[in-house]
Order: C-alpha cells, then sequence, then structure tokens
C-alpha cells in the first residue's frame, strides 16, 4: 500500500475514533478513545520510518542541485530580492519571489524568461544547459486561484490543467475540461498551466481554441498597471504574443455565460501524450427560449493561430439550439483555415477531418 495512503488511514482512524465513541457509545468513551491495534501502531512506526528516509532523500537531492549550481555558475538567490548579490552580465540568476510587486521590479530590471509550470520550457531546452535568467512564479498566490468574479471568471496564471480537471464549473466550461483531460499525461497536467499555454502559443496549443470560444481576455501586469487584451490579438504567431518586455500575464478572463455548453474534440495519431492534427472547440449559448444567442467554433493546428469560423457561427445565431444544426458547417465555413502538411498529417487531410469534427461538436455542445 503506497506510504501516503497508509498514513491517511492510520490517521483517520486515530482521529476518527473519539468521535464515534462520543456519538455512539457514550457509556464507556474513555478506553476505547486510546485504543490503536498493534498491527496500525506497527504500521505508523513503519510510515515515520520511511518519512524519515525520504526526508534523506530530499536533503540528498537539494545537495546534488546546489553543486550542480556551482558546476555550471548558475547562482540561486535566495529572496528577499533586496538581498539578491549584484549581477554581473554572465551571470544566469533564479528568481522565484513571493510577492507580485518584487515579480514585476525583477521583470522591469532585466531580461528574464517567465517559467510556470515549465512544460514548454523545459521540453524546448532538452539536454541544453539554461543560460538565460529565469523568473518562477509558482510562488506568487495571487496567481494560483480560479474564481467566479460574477460577471467573468477568473483564472489565474498559475492554475493548472488539473485544477481545472478537477474544478466544479459550469456547463460553459466543460469544453476547457475536457481539453484539460487531453493534455499530455497526468505528470503534465499537473505542472502545466493554462496561461503557459496560451503564452506559448504553440499553433497546436490546446487551450486556445476553446478560450476563443468563450472570448476569453488576457490580462497582463506591469510596473505600468493592468491592461486587458482579447486572445484574438494576444496570440499573434507561432511563439508570438502581444506581451510586452516587463509584462507579466496574471489571469486569463473568461466572461460569464450561464446557459451556454460547450464541447472539444482533439484528433491525434494516438489517444494520449499527443500533439493534435486538429481540434476542434464549440460554445453555444441561448436565451431562455432555447434560441442560439451566441456561438462560438474554433479550429486549432490547422493555421498558425487557431482561427474562429464566423460564417458558420452566423448561420447558427437566431436558431433553436436542436439536433441537426451541425449540417449548416459546410466546406467553405473552414477557408479561413491554412493547414500545412507535416509529419502528422497532410493539408487535405487536416481539412477534411475538421470538418467531420466541427459537425460533431456542434452536436455535442447541443446535448450536452
Ligand atoms: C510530454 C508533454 C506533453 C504535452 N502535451 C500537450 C498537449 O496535449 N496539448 C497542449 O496544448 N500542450 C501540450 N504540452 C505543452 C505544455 O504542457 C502546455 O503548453 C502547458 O500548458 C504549458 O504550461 P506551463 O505552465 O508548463 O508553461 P511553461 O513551460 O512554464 O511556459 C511556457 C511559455 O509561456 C511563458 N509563460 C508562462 N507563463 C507565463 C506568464 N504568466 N506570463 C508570461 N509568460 C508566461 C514562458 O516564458 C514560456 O515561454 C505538452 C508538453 C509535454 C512536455
Amino acid at each position: 500500500m503506497p506510504v501516503a495512503r497508509l498514513v491517511v488511514i492510520a490517521s483517520a482512524f486515530v482521529i476518527a475514533a473519539p468521535d464515534q465513541v462520543r456519538g455512539f457509545s457514550t457509556r464507556n468513551p474513555v478506553p476505547r478513545m486510546h485504543w490503536i491495534p498493534d498491527q496500525v501502531r506497527d504500521d505508523i512506526a513503519g510510515v515515520r520510518d520511511d518519512i524519515g528516509g525520504v526526508r534523506d532523500d530530499i536533503a540528498g537531492v537539494r545537495d546534488d542541485i546546489a553543486g550542480a549550481r556551482n558546476d555550471n555558475g548558475i547562482s540561486a538567490i535566495p529572496l528577499p530580492l533586496s538581498e539578491a548579490p549584484e549581477l554581473s552580465s554572465t551571470t544566469c540568476v533564479y528568481l522565484r519571489p513571493q510577492r507580485l510587486g518584487e515579480a514585476l521590479s525583477a521583470l522591469a530590471d532585466q531580461p528574464l524568461t517567465i517559467l510556470a509550470g515549465g512544460t514548454d520550457f523545459y521540453a524546448a531546452r532538452s539536454g541544453q544547459a539554461i543560460t538565460e535568467s529565469v523568473l518562477d512564479i509558482t510562488a506568487l498566490p495571487e496567481l494560483r486561484s480560479l474564481q467566479d468574479e460574477g460577471a467573468r471568471w477568473r483564472i489565474g496564471a498559475t492554475v493548472t490543467w488539473s485544477q481545472i480537471v478537477r474544478a466544479t464549473l459550469p456547463a460553459q466550461f466543460r469544453g476547457l475540461q475536457l481539453a484539460a483531460c487531453d493534455i499530455g499525461g497526468i505528470q503534465v497536467q499537473n505542472m502545466g498551466t493554462l496561461a503557459g499555454n496560451v503564452c506559448n502559443a504553440s499553433p497546436s496549443a490546446d487551450g486556445v481554441p476553446v478560450l476563443l470560444t468563450m472570448d476569453a481576455q488576457v490580462e497582463l501586469a506591469s510596473l505600468a498597471g493592468r491592461r486587458c487584451v482579447p486572445l484574438n490579438e494576444f496570440v499573434l504567431g507561432n511563439r508570438r504574443t502581444a506581451r510586452l518586455p516587463g509584462e507579466l500575464v496574471t489571469a486569463i478572463l473568461v466572461p460569464r455565460r450561464e446557459r451556454a455548453r460547450s464541447s472539444f474534440l482533439k484528433l491525434g495519431n494516438r489517444r494520449y501524450l499527443v500533439i493534435s492534427i486538429a481540434m476542434v472547440a464549440v460554445l453555444i449559448d441561448t436565451d431562455a427560449d432555447g434560441v442560439i444567442s451566441h456561438a462560438g467554433i474554433a479550429v486549432g493546428s490547422c493555421s498558425e493561430v487557431a482561427q474562429r469560423l464566423r460564417s458558420l457561427e452566423q448561420k447558427l445565431l437566431g436558431r433553436h439550439a436542436t439536433s441537426g444544426l451541425s449540417a449548416l458547417a459546410e466546406a467553405q465555413d473552414l477557408q479561413v483555415l491554412s493547414p500545412i502538411d507535416d509529419v502528422r498529417g497532410s493539408a487535405a487531410y487536416r481539412r477534411d477531418a475538421a470538418l467531420t469534427m466541427v459537425r460533431r461538436a456542434i452536436e455535442e455542445a447541443l446535448h450536452e
């Protein structure tokens, strides 16, 4: 049995016993409160030993990292930043501030690569020494939460895919949750963030088409203040965004759509751990009579930046949200796409697959 689970079970037994005694056996509470079977006592002792061993291992890993840093000339600078030594132009620094103000000051002072979950950052530098200064934003408390703010939802910049999967969210987020389940594997979902996916601006970023259908905005902060940019104006091209030097993405903002339903479909060469050949996101919102008041349909991995299919969205507006509407999708609605031939699929295959996926995703959203 895994150690953590054993700890939970063992401590649940010890902690729960007094309550159970108080609730169901008030005549003779004292002896049973202190009774722990020998087997559980032994298990707890074993778990304590295991934890001690793990602590030693962690201490060893810390020493290794410190050694590796020295070998590579990387200085780990303890915060607060005011105590950081003077930097030479050849020094590569790693900063992990705990206050947003400190992070923004550091960004204003020097060129820093922002690091969130690191799943794109490290993949792009696989096998290479890190030769740039890094600003790790994972200790900033302001960026960690996914919040209902009334008229909109705020998804903090370090909210991970796993947080999105586990969150209790309305149906407008079903497409985003489906996309989150399809990102890499569990480990990548545990570390990778939605904002990192957007900032990385890959044509195959699964989060981008979903957020486009929701009219999401990107919130940026710098020492000069905050600004919000619509997502379709933020992602400019392959690995290009409208983020200015000194700016940090602090959140993705999603307008609230009470009656909206959504879906997401991804096509890859296998089921998991795969870069999309094409992906489609659909969001359909209705008025109280079930008439479509907003339609968002976006296709990713079929152009440099994921594209909304505006002509198809227009065809859906004003119609009753009932099944069969997918028949309105035609090949010419996908003319805004510019797919390429690559190792994953030909341009013609992508166009064909995308049309089928658009039709399926519309029906899925309608049946949600
Ligand atoms: C094995 C594997 C499988 C993967 N599978 C998928 C997949 O199926 N679908 C998919 O879309 N992606 C996939 N990815 C890519 C990656 O996991 C996602 O894009 C992830 O969401 C990136 O988030 P992150 O927090 O790890 O970003 P990071 O790697 O930390 O950062 C990515 C980029 O964004 C910048 N950045 C990050 N946060 C901010 C911020 N707040 N402000 C400004 N700039 C910022 C960084 O400087 C960097 O350039 C996969 C990656 C791996 C390694």
